[in-house]
Order: C-alpha cells, then sequence, then structure tokens
C-alpha cells in the first residue's frame, strides 16, 4: 500500500483530532521518512489553545462515557480491534514510513497494538469490587472502582500503534476519557488509531489527539488544567522525572513507563543456537530502539566462543535498509541524532578497549547504523551503563554468578532483563534476583497484552497491560455500612457508635462475652 495515498487520507492538515473533527492550526511541521529523509507530511502544530480545547472536549464527553454501559464500551473496543485488524495493511504503511521499521517489525506492531483493543474489551465488563466484614463484625465495608477522570497520555516513536492503544483501551474499558500527544516524529499512525476509534464507535470527545513540536507546552498546560486527574507517560527516564515534578503540584494519578537496560543471561549448558534466536529478537526489533531491547549481554566463558561465533554470524547475515524493501530485516534510526548518539558510543566502547567483532553492512545514506557486537567490553564500561537504543551488542564474559547478579542489577533502571538457559531451577533462582519488572525465559521478547508491562526503580512506577493495566485507570471507593442502624433507619444513640470496634479494642472482654 503506497504510503503517500494513505497520508493525503488521513488529512494532515486537520491533524489535531479533538470532538471528533480535524482542527487546522496556524502553523505546521514536518514528518520524515527516516530512510530518506523525505519530508512525507505537513502536520497542523498544537499549541497550547488546541491543548485546551482537547482537554475541554474530553471533560465535556466524560460523564456520560463512564455512564455507558461496562457491555457497551466492551463492544466498541472490540470494534476496533476487528478495524485495526482490517486496517492491518494501512496501519504498516504509516509507521513504516514515519518510523522506518521494517514491514515485518511494523506488521508484528500491529497485530499487538490491535490486541489491547481485544484484551480490554474483554476486561470492561470484569470491574470488580469487594464486599467485606469489618473486624469488629459491626460494619460492612464495599469497594468500588470508578474511572479516575480525564487522562492525559503521551506516548514516544518506537511503536506509534501500540504505545498509544496499550494507553487508550484500558483508559476506555475503565470509562476515562483521554487526551493524547503522540510524538512528533510519528503523530500520524496515531491520527490514524483515533480515527479507527471513532469509526468503531467511541463518541466524540472521549479520545482527542494533539499532535505537536512543543511537548512541554501541550502536556503542562494538561498538567495544570483541572480537568485532568492522570498522566500515563511513556518516554525516557529524565522526561518521566520532570512530568512526575510537574504531576506533583495537582498530586495527579500517575503511570510512568520509563527507560530501560535489559541485561541478557547466557548461562553455561545453554542451547547456544536457541540463545542465539532469542538474542536476534531481544536485541534487533525495531533496530534496537525498545524500551524492553537487551542492552547488555553477560555470556557465561564456558560457552562464549561458541556463542560470539554464532550471534556474529547471525547479525553479519543481517539484510539493513528501507522498510519499502520487504526483504529488510533491520531499518534506519529515527533521526540523525539518535544515530549519530548510537555511533558515538561504539567509538567510545572501541576507545576503552572494546573491539568490534562482527558487523553487519548498512547503506550510507539514511539514518543507518551498522548491526555490531562488540567483544573485549570490560563489565563496567560506559556503554553498559546506559540504554543504546539502537542495533549494538555489547559482550560481557561472566565466570561467577554472585559477581554476575552484582553487575546486572548496578543500573538505575529496572525494566526487563532475559536469561537464556538449560535448567529451570537457574533460570528461577537468576530471574527472582534480577530487579526488573519483567524476566524472559529462554525467550527474546517480555511483551504480551495480557501479562503486567513495567519495571521497578527509575524504569517507572505502574504497570499498563493485563489487568492491572485497567486498574491504572481507576480509583477506588469504599462505602462502609454500619450495620446498627435501626429498624426505622435512624442511627443509634451517640455512645454505641463506636461500638463496631469494641472487640478491637477490647479483645479480652470480646472474648469473655
Ligand atoms: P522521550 O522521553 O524523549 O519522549 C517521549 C514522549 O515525551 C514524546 O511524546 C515526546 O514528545 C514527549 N516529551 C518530550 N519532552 C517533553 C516535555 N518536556 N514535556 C512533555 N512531554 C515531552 O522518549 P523517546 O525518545 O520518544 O522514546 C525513547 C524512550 O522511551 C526510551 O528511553 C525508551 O526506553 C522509552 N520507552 C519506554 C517504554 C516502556 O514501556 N517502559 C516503551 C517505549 C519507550
Amino acid at each position: 500500500m503506497n504510503a503517500h495515498d494513505v497520508i493525503a487520507d488521513l488529512d494532515p492538515k486537520h491533524g489535531v483530532f479533538v470532538n471528533g473533527r480535524g482542527l487546522g492550526t496556524a502553523s505546521m511541521f514536518e514528518v520524515h521518512d527516516p530512510a530518506t529523509r523525505e519530508v512525507i507530511a505537513e502536520i497542523s502544530d498544537g499549541t497550547a489553545s488546541e491543548a485546551t480545547s482537547a482537554v475541554k472536549a474530553a471533560a465535556r464527553a466524560f460523564p456520560e462515557w463512564a455512564a455507558t454501559a461496562p457491555r457497551a464500551r466492551a463492544e466498541i473496543l472490540r470494534r476496533a480491534f476487528d478495524l485495526t485488524v482490517a486496517d492491518t495493511d494501512r496501519l504498516v504503511a504509516l509507521i513504516c514510513a514515519e518510523n522506518g521499521k521494517p514491514q515485518a517489525d511494523a506488521r508484528a506492531e500491529v497485530a499487538y497494538a490491535a490486541e489491547f483493543f481485544r484484551w480490554y474489551s474483554e476486561e470492561a465488563v470484569r470491574t470488580e469490587g469487594s464486599y467485606g466484614v469489618s473486624p469488629g463484625g459491626g460494619t460492612r465495608t464495599i469497594v468500588v472502582r470508578k474511572p479516575v477522570g480525564v487522562a492525559a497520555l503521551v506516548t514516544p516513536w518506537n511503536f506509534p500503534a501500540a504505545m498509544a492503544t496499550r494507553k487508550i483501551a484500558p483508559a476506555l474499558a475503565a470509562g476515562c476519557t483521554v487526551v493524547l500527544k503522540p510524538a512528533a516524529e510519528t503523530p500520524l499512525t496515531a491520527l490514524a488509531v483515533a480515527k479507527l476509534l471513532a469509526a468503531a464507535g467511541v463518541p466524540d470527545g472521549v479520545v482527542n489527539v494533539v499532535p505537536t513540536t512543543d511537548a512541554n507546552c501541550v502536556v503542562s498546560s494538561w498538567l495544570s488544567d483541572d480537568h485532568g486527574r492522570k498522566i500515563s507517560f511513556t518516554g525516557s527516564t529524565g522526561i518521566g522525572r520532570m512530568l512526575l515534578k510537574q504531576a506533583a503540584d495537582r498530586v495527579l494519578n500517575a503511570s510512568m513507563e520509563l527507560g530501560g537496560n535489559a541485561p541478557f543471561v547466557v548461562t553455561a549448558d545453554v542451547d547456544t543456537a536457541a540463545a542465539v534466536e532469542g538474542a536476534m529478537i531481544a536485541k534487533f526489533r525495531g533496530g534496537g530502539q525498545a524500551c524492553t531491547a537487551a542492552n547488555r549481554f553477560y555470556v557465561h566463558a564456558s560457552v562464549a566462543d561458541e556463542f560470539v561465533a554464532r550471534f556474529g554470524g547471525a547479525i553479519e547475515t543481517l539484510r539493513v535498509g528501507p522498510a519499502s524493501d520487504p526483504t529488510s530485516q533491520v531499518g534506519p534510526l529515527v533521526s540523525a541524532r539518535a544515530a549519530e548518539g548510537v555511533r558515538a558510543l561504539i567509538a567510545q566502547a572501541t576507545a576503552e578497549g572494546a573491539v568490534i567483532a562482527h558487523q553487519a553492512s548498512a547503506p550510507t545514506d539514511g539514518w543507518y547504523v551498522a548491526p555490531t557486537l562488540l567483544t573485549g567490553v570490560r563489565p563496567d564500561a560506559a556503554i553498559l551503563r546506559q540504554e543504546v537504543f539502537g542495533p549494538v551488542a555489547p559482550i560481557v564474559i561472566w565466570h561467577n554468578e554472585d559477581e554476575l547478579l552484582c553487575w546486572i542489577n548496578d543500573t538505575e533502571y529496572g525494566l526487563a532483563a532475559y536469561i537464556y538457559t538449560g535448567r529451570l531451577q537457574d533460570a528461577m533462582r537468576i530471574g527472582e534476583s534480577i530487579d526488573a519488572g519483567m524476566v524472559g525465559i529462554n525467550r527474546g521478547i517480555v511483551s504480551d497484552p495480557s501479562a503486567p508491562f513495567g519495571g521497578t526503580k527509575q524504569s517507572g512506577l505502574g504497570r499498563e497491560s493485563g489487568r492491572d493495566g485497567m486498574r491504572e485507570f481507576q480509583e477506588t471507593q469504599v462505602l462502609q455500612r454500619g450495620l446498627r442502624m435501626t429498624r426505622q433507619g435512624s442511627w443509634p444513640a451517640a455512645g454505641a457508635l463506636n461500638a463496631g470496634y469494641e472487640s478491637v479494642r477490647r479483645p479480652d472482654a470480646t472474648m469473655r462475652r
């Protein structure tokens, strides 16, 4: 499918999507194809004024959407799943054009993104509370879950469809309305998703999208607006930290999916062929530009030569090229800045003594970085301490498990980790000793719409996906009922009001009775 036709159909000149229609703005910004550096669209650039219109529209739509029967919300989300699947080719064309990832990666992303609509169509009708008896026996406690309110969603460019649906689907299932700010690099896919939701029957004002080049202005205006009650952010730890500080001013409910520095552990008794297969996925999906990407490889000394030879061989045969070539396996990085940053990290690592042991060939135009395997990397090397966000695999050799665990946990991040091993008990022992939110065991991918996704330490707060994902968009309310109400409905005498606590305060007296 031709990306230009798909983009024209979206009408990017009215890219700001508020209350079910496109808004033109005073200025426009350019969206580029990372493979060719060509401008593929000019899109309206949201400002504080459009941000305010969007949050007001979401606030107006909230009471009715929150009161819509869960079954009705579920059926709309289910239709969104069907429409997304039916529209796969169009979404793939958009993702390839603005993100640059290969067609196979984009197709996998659309399938993953669609699954959030299906999973949360099933969860929308499973809002549960509880009913409990107080310890003193005099009170009944009913716990209900309610939508938190208008939610501000901020998403990155690396999964332009899935990062949007992973937030929108649980928010809508819970009864929230949303304002979404996609990354300026990839606004077109988010707009296409919003239009699919409208076609599925989402009422006007429930989903609003404000693409902008001034993220700070748009998001700050949402965080300070009295209508907003929630911020759900996916992006770097630095920006997440800053948004948390802003959210603190209004004590907003906050969910943060932040950066990662995933270790990939290979033990002595591993099936190296399987480990290499997993390593290729964990490292090179999306060109290494995933928060869960394997960032540092720890390989047991006894299998290091074999693993490096096989992994290096697989890397050298990777086909690096534009998404327009259906055989490409690794695309360009998202921007010139990203490509320069990764090349600088390789240069720094080699200056510190690492060796480029294997490398694929890559086109010289566009923002490509050749997939690279580094050996001779010291456990304290700078490249291991930060998110590489590119197709580079530094290998560290380990001998001793205690030392390995110290190296692995010596980071501010705790998002994902991978272990390849022949023995389940080793996987469980090492896995539970790693301070990370997700551990893949003999598997190069940890994301699944049914499983809680998120990190520990500075990789984030809260979880997306699974049942936990919907709870992030709900408040808990308690309704307590005293049993001592008289038959006539009047309250008991003042002295009896604390009777429910009696057995707690005077257990002996209660037992004697
Ligand atoms: P980023 O933090 O630069 O941007 C993320 C989003 O925040 C974008 O929409 C951007 O426009 C917006 N933003 C930037 N500055 C802002 C500001 N001052 N105020 C408000 N919003 C602002 O991150 P990125 O480069 O787009 O994405 C890569 C990062 O995202 C990596 O660190 C990666 O690990 C992380 N990420 C995390 C997850 C996860 O689930 N944990 C998923 C994908 C990406």
